[in-house]
């Protein structure tokens, strides 16, 4: 555990007045350990004596925060020629204030720092003005190294993360199906699918593998591109091994594999 990350997280001068602040809570002891190592130790495997936060950084590690600190500074460079020099602790305290958001929902995001709906768990942790500041230029991915896939400004994140759910512990049986990740703003083009059986109908279609629990081991994002199987083995256009699954846009095939050792070639495959 290095001290830096100990210290980023706890702030243990400011921890006593502003216990509200979910994402400071959490002791140094039980901050997530480095997750580009899986050989180093269970820490980072799920546990029904986790609580909510170390839940959070199973699947939002901390090279996640750092990312979001790094691109969404150097956005803010590149927009006026000055650094808005986001700290990680703020980009804990911002990603904290959109879970609380969805939470407690307001129908205008000034409302929660408005002289007559003020909720103080929100505008207490930071100022409106700051808020908005890291808001106008929060930026997952350099807007220079742009490709062509259509969730390229969330690409690294969301690889993150799926790196971090294919590290938790498999369970025996999985489902494999669509999911739906709720969006309802204007800003995603056609990017933005409806679905009519989902609970959620508008988003962005997920191809998922969940286990029984409901954990979800993998996923796959990408709008168009789905894997369905054939009835007749054929070599995977990836590894060369036998599969059925192909992507029903490509006309390709690739495996999509669970159990204990998963295969994703359809991913690696729309990813090269
Ligand atoms: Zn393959
Ligand atoms: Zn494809």
């Amino acid at each position: 555990m290095s001290a830096r990350r100990g210290h980023s997280i706890l702030r243990k001068n400011k921890i006593h007045n502003r216990t509200h602040r979910i994402l400071a809570l959490v002791p140094v002891e039980h901050a997530p350990s480095d997750t580009s190592d899986k050989s180093e130790n269970n820490s980072d495997k799920l546990s029904v004596n986790d609580d909510p936060l170390n839940y959070l950084y199973l699947f939002f590690s901390e090279d996640i925060f750092t990312d979001l600190v790094d691109q969404t500074n150097l956005y803010s460079v590149q927009q006026t020629g000055r650094s808005i020099q986001v700290s990680e602790n703020e980009m804990r305290d911002f990603i904290s204030i959109h879970i609380l958001m969805g939470i407690v929902e307001m129908p205008c995001y000034l409302d929660y720092w408005s002289n007559r709906f003020r909720y103080g768990q929100i505008a207490d942790i930071m100022t409106l003005k700051r808020y908005q500041q890291i808001r106008r230029f929060l930026h997952f991915t350099d807007n220079n190294l742009q490709d062509s896939g259509r969730y390229y400004k969330v690409r690294p994140i969301a690889e993150k993360i799926r790196r971090n759910c294919l590290r938790q512990e498999n369970e025996n049986k999985f489902s494999i199906d669509e999911m739906m990740i709720p969006y309802k703003g204007r800003k995603a083009g056609n990017r933005k699918q409806y679905m009519k059986d989902k609970p959620s109908k508008w988003g962005f279609k997920n191809y998922v593998r969940a286990g029984v629990s409901g954990m979800i081991y993998d996923f796959i994002l990408y709008a168009g591109h789905f894997p369905s199987t054939k009835e007749d083995m054929g070599r995977c256009k990836f590894c060369q091994k036998n599969t059925t699954v192909y992507c029903i846009k490509c006309n390709v095939r690739l495996c999509f594999v669970t159990g204990k050792n998963p295969r994703n070639c359809f991913l690696h495959f729309h990813n090269k």
